[in-house]
């Protein structure tokens, strides 16, 4: 297989969601699985999905109020809020809303749900950017509004611990998809052991973003370089990402599967699927390279 035919395939492999993302942009229709709901599940501890089949939207429980991370397409406020209210919790709880990485397909709702239920949005600096202003300045999708503009409350970065109630997550900057991507981590005590859980906010390269000649933005390719590594080092038990097919949400848990800790442990998968992207990073660079 030449370069680029190899790298296709990996990139197949290992961003389908991207390859459907690259789809939506160009067509106006959304692939199916950003809208097809998708019955709530419990993740681990006070984690939940709630989003859609494959838009991951996170919701963070606690005695003093929720944290809400992403969001689905505009018009996803209704099933959010539905499936939050089927887990027994109060939408109007939500106290704080997060973003893993400022694209329409994950905030798009963002605007309606801080106008209803009163939340402040807390966002890495370069990704708030991009949230106040609708996504016009994203250095690759941008120069049009994709998403109604909300505004950031409060800027966080690398290290940040965001609290509420008993919740302590630590906020991290994994920049590259997004200049202002982030990820966050906390730990959870389950059935008498330690589990260190990750929403992790993957580094895939959208369809023809640059990386090294005329790069989309000035320091994308270091961006990714340091993302993968950050993020390899991070000790992860069980990990979850911006798209359900990320984590191989499907194969891990089956609608209605009784809860089990165990049910999204997976620590070397969560290492194969950032090697796999350090992988086709390269492959992106080197045909860069040739062309
Ligand atoms: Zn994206």
């Amino acid at each position: 297989m030449n370069a680029s035919l190899r790298f296709a395939a990996l990139f197949f492999v290992a961003h389908c969601s991207v390859i459907f993302s690259t789809a939506a942009a160009a067509q106006s229709e959304p692939p199916a699985g950003w809208v097809t709901p998708h019955p709530p599940f419990k993740i681990i501890g006070p984690l939940y999905g709630v989003g859609m089949l494959d838009l991951s939207v996170f919701l963070i429980t606690s005695e003093e109020g929720h944290i809400l991370i992403n969001t689905g397409l505009v018009d996803s406020t209704q099933h959010i809020k539905d499936n939050i209210e089927a887990l027994g919790f109060d939408f109007q709880d939500i106290k704080i809303l997060l973003t893993m990485q400022a694209h329409w397909d994950h905030t798009a709702a963002m605007a309606e749900i801080k106008a209803l239920t009163g939340a402040e949005v807390w966002a890495t600096p370069k990704d708030a950017r991009i949230l106040e202003d609708g996504g016009f300045s994203d250095p690759h999708f941008g120069g049009r509004q994709s998403f109604e503009p909300v505004t950031v409350d409060r800027r966080i970065t690398q290290g940040d611990i965001i609290t509420l109630g008993d919740l302590r997550i630590e906020v991290h900057e994994h920049p590259g998809h997004t200049e202002g991507s982030s990820s966050y981590t906390f730990s959870v005590r389950e059935q008498g052991r330690d589990y260190v859980v990750g929403v992790i906010n993957m580094g895939t390269i959208n369809s023809g973003k640059r990386l090294v000649v005329e790069p989309t933005y000035e320091n994308v390719a270091s961006d990714f370089a340091s993302t993968y590594n950050a993020q390899k080092k991070l000790p992860i038990d069980i990990w979850v990402s911006a798209h359900n097919g990320q984590y191989d949400m499907h194969s891990k848990y089956q609608t209605g599967q009784a809860y089990s800790p165990e049910t999204f442990y997976d620590p070397a998968g969560y290492v194969r699927a950032i090697e796999r992207l350090e992988t086709a990073y390269l492959e992106v660079i080197s045909d860069e390279l040739d062309d």
